[in-house]
């Protein structure tokens, strides 16, 4: 997917001027193969972007990792530090005296701190507002990207219908989701959440070795990524007839995910989107078991802006991606979850994913 990285960089500039800093300096996570297409290693060694509101970008790089960066003419430069080297001399020396720089959020500490020690005149701040304004809006690529990972993570929901749970554990299916995430069109395996029995109370349960039986309720919560965009969906499998109880449980919730679903639209605020899941599961009794917000964004990151948020007033914008999964947590029984990923269009909601979303009964 051939993305303009030329473009990325010259918004990044507008949003510099725009909040009167000189400089922009990104390092791990994912703003910096947002804007130049390199993901860097998370580990010890100094990576950083130099994004100056005029003149060259620079990647810094540790001399080692730089043979994995795939150059982009006209977009960056490339200095490759050698392990003899202060790449943190070599950033301010690049920066220069200036006033304001905006830092990347996930940049370790040690490098910050160093680099105010080394430029004591320059203030600087926290570039995720730039960072937000940058990536929150999706464009037709990246709409693109998220549609065929929701596409795949539906295939692979649709494929569990048939697969026998009884008799595993939790962790093998947890692997098997992986496998069939990438066997159907995800480039990467995000993550694999499956939760058996009362195990489905906690949200993000981590999958262990308990055993899959007759009566299980399952959540599955899975994603992979294409294109460096993620999926995220949830869908209830049930070993065997349910229970009313579990069936009644099942329909507040559904309900909760479509009436939040049908707010959305421009102009209304993420926190709205938010109150028409949570009143539906309050109206019939259990909004103390709801116990997460609504939904988050996602892109480039599986949680990233806008989050679907009490107190989030922030008006929806076509071209905004993010979940809605609205749940309901009974401990000691029970939890049931159901997720999809939407876009807001001028039209209102288009969802990622059309996976069945009625419990799925299973063997
Ligand atoms: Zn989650
Ligand atoms: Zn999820
Ligand atoms: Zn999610």
């Amino acid at each position: 997917m051939p993305f303009d990285f030329a473009a990325r960089i010259e918004r990044a500039r507008r949003e510099l001027t725009a909040r009167n800093a000189d400089a922009l300096l990104i390092s791990l996570g994912s703003d910096l193969p947002y804007l130049t297409g390199y993901t860097a290693m998370p580990l010890e060694r100094l990576t950083m972007a130099v994004v100056p509101r005029r003149g060259d970008v620079v990647l810094v790089v540790p001399e080692l990792e730089a043979p994995r960066v795939e150059p982009q003419p006209g977009v960056f430069r490339i200095r490759a530090w050698s392990e003899t080297e202060d790449p943190v001399a070599v950033v301010a020396g690049l920066v220069g005296k200036v006033d304001r720089a905006m830092i990347g959020d996930q940049t370790w500490a040690v490098f910050v701190l160093a680099l105010q020690r080394m430029l004591p005149g320059t203030e600087f701040h926290s570039a995720r507002p730039l960072s937000e304004a940058l990536r929150i809006i999706k464009d037709a690529a990246e709409i693109e990207l998220l549609r065929r990972a929701g596409a795949s993570a539906d295939i692979v929901a649709g494929l569990l219908a048939d697969y026998t749970f009884a008799g595993k554990t939790e962790l093998e299916v947890s692997r098997d989701v992986g496998v069939l995430l990438e066997a159907n069109g995800s480039d990467t395996v995000a993550f694999t959440i499956v939760a058996a029995g009362s195990n489905g109370a906690s949200p993000h349960h981590e999958p262990g070795a308990r055993a899959i039986g007759n009566g299980d309720p399952i959540v599955i919560d899975f994603g992979g990524k294409v294109g460096g965009y993620s999926a995220d969906t949830t869908r209830m499998f049930h070993v065997g007839e349910p229970s009313d109880r579990y069936r009644q449980i099942h329909d507040i919730v559904l309900e909760a995910q479509r009436a939040a679903v049908a707010a959305v639209r421009p102009g209304v605020s993420a926190e709205s989107v938010d109150a028409a899941a949570r009143d539906v599961i309050t109206a019939a009794g259990y909004g103390a078991h709801f116990i997460h917000r609504t939904g988050h964004g996602i892109g480039m990151d599986g949680h990233e802006d806008p989050y679907i948020v009490a107190g989030n007033l922030q008006e929806l914008r076509p071209g905004m991606a993010f979940s809605i999964e609205p749940g309901i947590y009974l401990p000691g029984e029970f939890g049931v979850r159901i997720e999809d990923i939407v876009v807001c269009t001028d039209e209102g909601a288009e969802r990622m994913n059309r996976s069945p979303r009625s419990v799925t009964v299973v063997d």
